[in-house]
C-alpha cells in the first residue's frame, strides 16, 4: 500500500514538528491531498490515524482535505483550474501549461495544546 508510506514520511514530518513542542500534545494535523495526486484519502487517513494511535497523542485528529487542480499558464502566467480534461489556457490557448497545486501531498498545519490554543504551520 503506496498511501502506508506516503503516511509515514509525513508522520516524520509531524514528529519534526512536534519536538520543537516538547511536552505538548497534538490535537490535530490537516493534510492536503491534491486532486490529481492520485492518492487515496481513506486509505492515508486510515493509515494516519494507525501511526497516531501507536504514538504519544493517540487522540489527535486527522483532518484530510483535497486540494483541487491549479495549473498555470508558461505563456501568459494566468492560473486556472482546469474545467474537465481542458488544460489549455483559457485566456491565451496556449497548451503549456503546468500544474501548481493539486498533484501533491501536504501537511498543511497542526494544532498544538497550548495555553491559548495557536496553530503552527510545518513551514
Ligand atoms: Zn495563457
Amino acid at each position: 500500500m503506496h498511501e502506508v508510506s506516503l503516511a509515514r514520511a509525513l508522520w516524520r514530518q509531524v514528529e519534526a514538528e512536534m519536538s520543537r513542542h516538547a511536552g505538548r500534545r497534538l490535537l490535530a494535523m490537516d493534510v492536503a491531498i491534491g486532486a490529481f495526486s492520485g492518492i487515496e484519502a481513506e486509505s492515508l487517513e486510515f493509515a494516519l490515524r494507525l501511526l497516531a494511535r501507536e504514538s504519544d497523542c493517540p487522540d489527535a485528529e486527522v483532518r484530510i482535505r483535497t486540494e483541487p487542480l491549479t495549473m498555470v499558464c508558461t505563456a501568459c502566467g494566468r492560473e486556472f483550474a482546469p474545467e474537465g480534461f481542458q488544460l489549455a489556457c483559457p485566456a491565451c490557448g496556449s497548451a503549456e501549461t503546468d500544474p501548481i497545486a493539486g498533484t501533491d501531498l501536504r501537511l498543511e498545519s497542526l494544532d498544538v495544546e497550548t495555553d491559548n490554543a495557536e496553530t503552527h504551520s510545518p513551514r
